[in-house]
């Protein structure tokens, strides 16, 4: 399997080498050169396999340049289950009528996010051998809280390897703060930085495009790489647990073999509902993927008219993960629903750019909208909707998957569709301990003791708090350094010696 940038203008690569890069030449997306198809029997087979082998035979299909041995090696790293709270990494629940929850947040850092980067620095590190490259990588991350932990637990102690971090130290929820400010590695590396996201992310482009930067790391034995969802790296490993909710959803009697279901995805960088469609597209019987966003309804914008306009304000929700205004991972629909034409990708990305939007045709929007529908959800609703789940069906929603809950409840009120259907679930509910309270009737004052509200949330749903969030009370301290964002290089220089 080769891969194709989706700009069109780049040489076709093999895996290793698009996850060790990132971002095609091109300034595209690397994507499969043609996806793997599946007959029926080979899905219907998957539902007897545990969750290392499922990944290990999908994963093989796509990663045809390391060996399935390697494969294995990999995920079964990735997936151990000390890290994933049990031997399902991804359980399947059932939650209500026709409706199942994937909870993808077992890992380490409570959010899905977890899936893909516990698995990208093996596969980065084989691609980098295999590559013959003899420097190491130094990933440059610049967060608004979920992906710099779910990055320094996967590439912690990770050989060859050293993990920069950069949050504002203003800007993430305290006890996201206190996730990354106590992260353990001997390669690892937090800074805190005096500005907001924005500065973060703009000081870690920067240095990404600084090439005397490059050329001195370079004879200190360094190159420069990034973890974030537009690595094919990071997207691959998605597509496993849409097969593996399937499976389970079969082995639950709650679906016939064979049998379509749907799959609502609470929607940001669009690099999560994109993997079901490639799983749809493999044969995996999908009827429709709906596609949740919060109030930066960009998206649901876009499949419902084919005008994609980022010029609009911007919220802060209590879904702060899918606050974005521009879905990277977009691109790669719009490549293959255009009949994976580079120039056409090209043009819309130019228009973007520029003007800020661009408009699809007419044809190609129906393509995209026979796999997908759109639906956005309010903040007052995500509220509503975590406390009646709750009360209905004794289920905690966390604030993301409340959206995609929501979603669904008003595309089977528009449609009639009774199909079974699973709500891909990206984060525990306390990860957002404030606002889950608050959506439950609870009085929670801001800037409250986190552990605090830990503990209130334990009362007032009756469910317990994850171990690794509780336990962070009692860890060390290790990172207190906060920086200015002019300081970003000088930081990096001083770790990279
Ligand atoms: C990143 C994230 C999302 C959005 O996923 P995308 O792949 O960016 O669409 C949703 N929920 C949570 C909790 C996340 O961390």
């Amino acid at each position: 399997m080769l891969y194709v940038s989706t700009r069109g203008k780049a040489d076709i690569v093999s895996s290793a080498y698009a996850i060790s890069r990132g971002l095609a030449a091109d300034g595209g997306l690397f994507v499969p050169q043609q996806l793997p198809s599946l007959r029926p029997e080979d899905i219907e087979e998957f539902s007897r396999l545990p969750y290392t082998e499922l990944a290990t035979e999908i994963l093989s299909l796509y990663l045809t340049d390391y060996t399935k041995d390697e494969v294995r090696s990999a995920v079964t790293a990735a997936y151990r289950p000390q890290k994933f709270g049990g031997a399902r990494p991804a359980p399947l629940v059932q939650a209500a009528p026709h409706t199942g929850v994937l909870e993808l947040w077992h890992g380490p850092t409570c959010a899905f996010k977890d899936m893909a980067l516990q698995l990208l620095p093996h596969l980065l590190n084989m691609a980098r051998k295999k590559l013959g490259q003899e420097q190491k990588v130094a990933i440059l991350v610049a967060t608004s809280g979920d992906t710099g932990k779910a990055a320094l637990e996967g590439f912690a102690d990770v050989e060859g390897t050293e993990i920069i971090v950069f949050y504002p130290a203003e800007g993430v929820s305290l006890l996201q703060k206190r996730q990354m400010e106590t992260q353990k590695g001997s390669n690892v590396h937090v800074f805190g930085i005096r500005g907001n996201f924005d500065d973060a992310q703009r000081g870690v482009k920067q240095l990404f495009g600084d090439r005397s930067l490059a050329e001195t790391l370079n004879e200190r034995g360094y190159v420069l790489s990034s973890a974030n969802s537009i690595n094919w790296g990071r997207l691959v490993p998605q597509i496993v647990y849409y097969f593996s909710a399937y499976a389970q959803a079969v082995l639950a009697g709650q679906v016939k073999q064979g049998r379509p279901v749907n799959f609502a995805v609470p929607t940001g960088n669009f690099g999560d509902i994109l993997a079901g469609y490639y799983a749809k597209l493999m044969g995996l019987p999908i009827a429709r993927l709906l596609c949740a966003s919060n109030s930066n309804n960009v998206l649901t914008d876009f499949i419902d008219t084919g005008i994609y306009d980022k010029k609009r304000d911007f919220y802060r929700t209590m879904s702060p993960s899918m606050d974005i205004l521009v879905s990277s991972n977009l691109e790669r629909l719009l490549f293959d629903a255009c009949g994976r034409n580079g120039e056409q990708v090209t043009g819309y990305m130019e228009k973007l750019a520029a003007g800020g939007s661009y408009q699809i045709e007419r044809e190609i929007l129906q393509q995209i909208r026979r796999h997908f529908f759109a639906a956005w959800v309010d903040e007052v609703e995500t509220e509503e909707t975590i406390d009646k789940v709750k009360s209905e069906h004794a289920y905690l929603l966390d604030t993301h998957t409340a959206v995609a809950w929501r979603a669904l409840e008003k595309y089977r009120i528009l449609t009639d569709d009774t199909t079974y259907s699973i709500v891909l679930s990206t984060a525990s509910p306390y990860k957002f301990p404030d606002s889950v309270l608050r959506a439950l009737g609870e009085d929670t004052e801001p800037q409250a003791d986190p552990f605090a509200l830990l503990k209130k949330l334990e009362e007032a749903s009756g469910t317990a708090a994850p171990a690794k969030l509780a336990a962070l009370r009692e860890l060390p301290v290790l990172h207190k350094e906060v920086i200015d964002a002019q300081g970003m290089e000088e930081a990096v220089l001083n770790v990279l010696r």
